[in-house]
């Protein structure tokens, strides 16, 4: 069997033009555009990269990007004073403050200070608490795009028996929270489970999640298994000095064994900022009390 490839790509460039076409809509009803506001402390390349590629995408669905550049030693009561003052405004619909912060700043303080309304990365412990007893929030936005995918390629998803292997409260965690959503029988695995190889082996869908390279290994995948590969890992090259990114799932020998499985890369990546997009439209809806159909994206 050779795996149909989950092309994430594809259907993040559908979620993205969904979420404009709706963005549109929200700027006619409202009178003003739907708004992120995202924090950047420091100069972390890749949080840079991140920062500016999230903007774009912001501004191409039609909606304000307000980007916040705070130098790296920005103390932790001006930081905090900035998301105090992105809740207060009305034009601001979602925060996200970038992830790593500098090492004097307590990340978890300043999450528990984004109001959970304009959560739209879904850390605050309020919407994962949402989430564990299935309340309308915001859900992490990685874990939410492994599920829509899993749902266009499987449809319904109770009774399936679901392995996640990683437990972080960013991805492992909501992930098994929204398959326990869907019906799913799930195993919740990390570095202590004995014997994973055969944990994964039962399993009809597998969400790996860990960031360790290509560690899945194909004999592990029970045959006709949806994998969702998570993991991006940079690895060394066949050229010298040039690297590339690689899953947590050994591709070519999980590929043969797999019904349907996402790559690395152009699986979940591309999704992740596609989910953000669609979080933030959510959340301008609900801050300025506009009816969206639960469905509608
Ligand atoms: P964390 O490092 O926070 O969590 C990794 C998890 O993997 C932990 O629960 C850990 O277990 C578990 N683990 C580590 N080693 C093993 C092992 N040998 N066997 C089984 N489980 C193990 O990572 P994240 O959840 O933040 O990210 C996971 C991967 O996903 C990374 O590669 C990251 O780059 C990628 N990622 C991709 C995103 C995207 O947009 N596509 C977004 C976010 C992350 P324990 O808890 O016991 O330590």
């Amino acid at each position: 069997m050779t795996a149909a490839v989950i092309d994430g790509k594809a259907f993040a460039e559908g979620l993205r033009a969904r979420v404009g076409g709706l963005a549109a809509a929200f700027e006619a009803k409202a009178g003003r555009k739907a708004g992120l506001a995202v924090v950047l402390v420091g100069e972390d390349p890749a949080s840079q990269v991140y920062v500016r590629s999230k903007g774009k995408s912001t501004v191409e669905a039609g909606m304000n990007s307000f980007e916040h550049k705070l130098p790296a030693d920005t103390t932790e009561d001006d930081l905090l004073a900035v998301v105090a003052q992105l809740n207060a405004d009305p034009a601001v619909d979602g925060i996200l403050v970038q992830l790593p912060l500098p090492a004097h700043i307590d990340e978890q303080k300043v999450i528990a200070t984004i109001a959970p309304d304009k959560d739209v990365d879904g850390f605050h412990v309020i919407n994962a608490g949402r989430l564990a007893v299935g309340q309308p929030g915001f859900v992490p936005c990685t874990p939410l795009g492994c599920l829509m995918l899993l749902k266009d390629r499987l449809g319904d998803l109770s009774g399936l028996d679901a392995v996640v292997i990683g437990r972080s409260n960013i991805v492992g965690k909501p992930m098994a929270q929204l398959l326990i959503a869907e019906s799913c029988t799930v195993t919740v695995a990390h570095s202590r489970t004995k014997n994973l190889a055969e944990v994964v082996r039962r399993a009809d869908i597998v969400v790996a999640a860990v960031g360790r390279p290509e560690m899945v290994k194909g004999d592990w995948i029970k045959p006709g298994a949806v994998v969702i590969d998570v993991g991006i890992n940079r690895v060394a090259g066949a050229t010298e000095g040039k690297t590339r990114l690689v899953g947590d799932v050994d591709y070519a020998s999980a590929a043969a064994v797999a019904s349907a499985i996402a790559p690395v890369p152009g699986g979940v990546g591309p999704m992740t900022i596609a989910v953000l997009l669609r979080n933030t439209l959510v959340a301008a809806y609900r801050n300025a009390g506009l009816e969206l159909a639960a469905d509608a994206v």
